[in-house]
């Protein structure tokens, strides 16, 4: 029997089979809604100027390529921060923050989940229903019980505030709490202030640990207002964990630029917290990459060029919501009865549209167009020469 004999077919994952059925599709006008990046007005993933300008420096110094250390570029992990925690945060000053780079949204939650493993063997981790498969998955895979917490009423499309709190009081103490800062994924229904501050309560009662995922800060309503919740929670005066992803706010998503950053009691803390997330990440890949990390920190630490991606930031957030809006519009033209302005109050890249797998598969089979079965649609995958044949499809769908 050779070595390799009795190794399964691990499940395909949905989301990338839907983009190879959707290659492979010879109709012209075949539109895919399933993806998880930001297409601009042209239908391509932008390079952002900012980024571009970085890059054509970067190749004049010919930078050398040595080994960073292992937590990553120093002043990437000060901007970083200074994002999440804002520029003058009394935090970052009594040394309660301590961040290091990651492999991207994902690797930070690796890393936390890796990291928390040893801390608390013994924790459940919460979800919320739905949430990004990959969270699930990801802390599964470091040996934690995944429970989900209800999240999203499809009939309001809203959150389902009072099921969430009582399942979070629900779970057992001491419990990791996963929560969307803003934009959520899949559904992009967000939670409003006094809801934060709600779940904060209920959290620090039950003595949970919060693990907050922001992969889409700018997205939203814009840098500051997307930080709401990681700000509140550093009021709160609890230790917490964030994983942080600049995949979409820098559309340097092949680049894996993301990190963890540790809210602690205490510099002392800090101290040990680093040096323990340090030997979670030798012992996984030694140290990050280069590239994309310094780019990040080159335009945020360059107030011109920082200046520079604030406008295009801004400009994929508002093309976004335009694009939302106009599809409610052109919905409503074209007859459709259902109220369809629930997309123009979702929030990032996504949309639960409320179609449901019957309606999905008849897109893709009639139209050529592609969502996640779940009705996921992928609001930046839209633009102004798409939209109407989409459209048109969705009235057809829906009879
Ligand atoms: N968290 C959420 C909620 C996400 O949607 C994503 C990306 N789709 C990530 C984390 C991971 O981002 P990255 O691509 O930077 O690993």
């Amino acid at each position: 029997m050779s070595l390799f004999s009795a190794v399964e077919m691990a499940p395909r994952d949905p989301i990338l089979g839907l983009t190879e059925a959707f290659n492979a599709d010879p109709r012209p006008n075949k539109v895919n809604l399933g993806v998880g990046v930001y297409y601009n007005e042209e239908g391509r993933i932008p390079l952002l100027r900012a980024v571009a300008d970085v890059e054509k420096s970067r190749l004049e110094i010919q930078a050398p390529r040595g080994y960073l250390p292992v937590d990553g570029i120093a002043a990437y992990s000060t901007v970083v921060q200074k994002l999440l925690f804002g520029q003058n945060s009394s935090l970052l000053e009594e040394g309660r923050v301590v961040t290091a780079q990651s492999l991207g949204g994902t690797g930070a939650l690796k890393v936390g989940a890796d990291f928390l493993k040893r801390l608390l063997p013994d924790a459940t981790v919460a979800i919320s229903d739905p949430s990004w498969e990959n969270h699930r998955a990801l802390f599964q895979s470091a040996g934690y019980p995944v429970k989900n917490y209800r999240y999203y009423d499809a009939s309001s499309h809203d959150v389902d505030r009072t099921g969430m709190l009582a399942d979070l009081n629900e779970l057992p103490p001491r419990s990791i709490v996963v929560l969307h800062a803003c934009c959520h994924n899949p559904t992009g229904v967000d939670l409003a202030p006094e809801d934060w501050k709600k779940i904060i309560d209920v959290l620090k009662a039950r003595d949970h640990v919060p693990f907050v995922d922001i992969a889409y800060q700018g997205f939203g309503d814009g840098i500051e207002e997307d930080a709401l919740a990681v700000r509140l929670f550093a009021e709160s005066g609890m230790s917490f964990v964030i994983s942080s992803s600049f995949s979409k706010s820098f559309s340097l998503y092949g680049e894996r630029v993301g990190a963890i950053s540790l809210v602690t009691q205490n510099r002392d803390e800090s101290a040990r917290v680093l040096s323990q997330i340090k030997r979670v990440i030798r012992t996984n890949y030694s140290n990050p990459p280069i590239h994309g990390a310094s780019i990040v920190s080159s335009v945020l630490n360059s107030s011109e060029l920082r200046a520079i991606w604030e406008v295009e930031l801004a400009e994929m957030r508002q093309r976004i919501h335009r694009i939302r809006l106009e599809m409610v519009r052109q919905l409503a033209a074209k007859g459709v009865q259902q109220d369809f302005s629930f997309v123009s109050r979702q929030r990032g890249m996504f949309s639960f549209s409320g179609l449901n797998i019957d309606q999905v598969d008849q897109l893709r089979n009639d139209y050529g167009v592609y969502i996640v079965g779940t009705g996921r649609i992928c609001a930046a995958a839209l633009n102004t020469r798409n939209l109407d044949y989409v459209t048109d499809a969705i009235v057809q769908v829906l009879g």
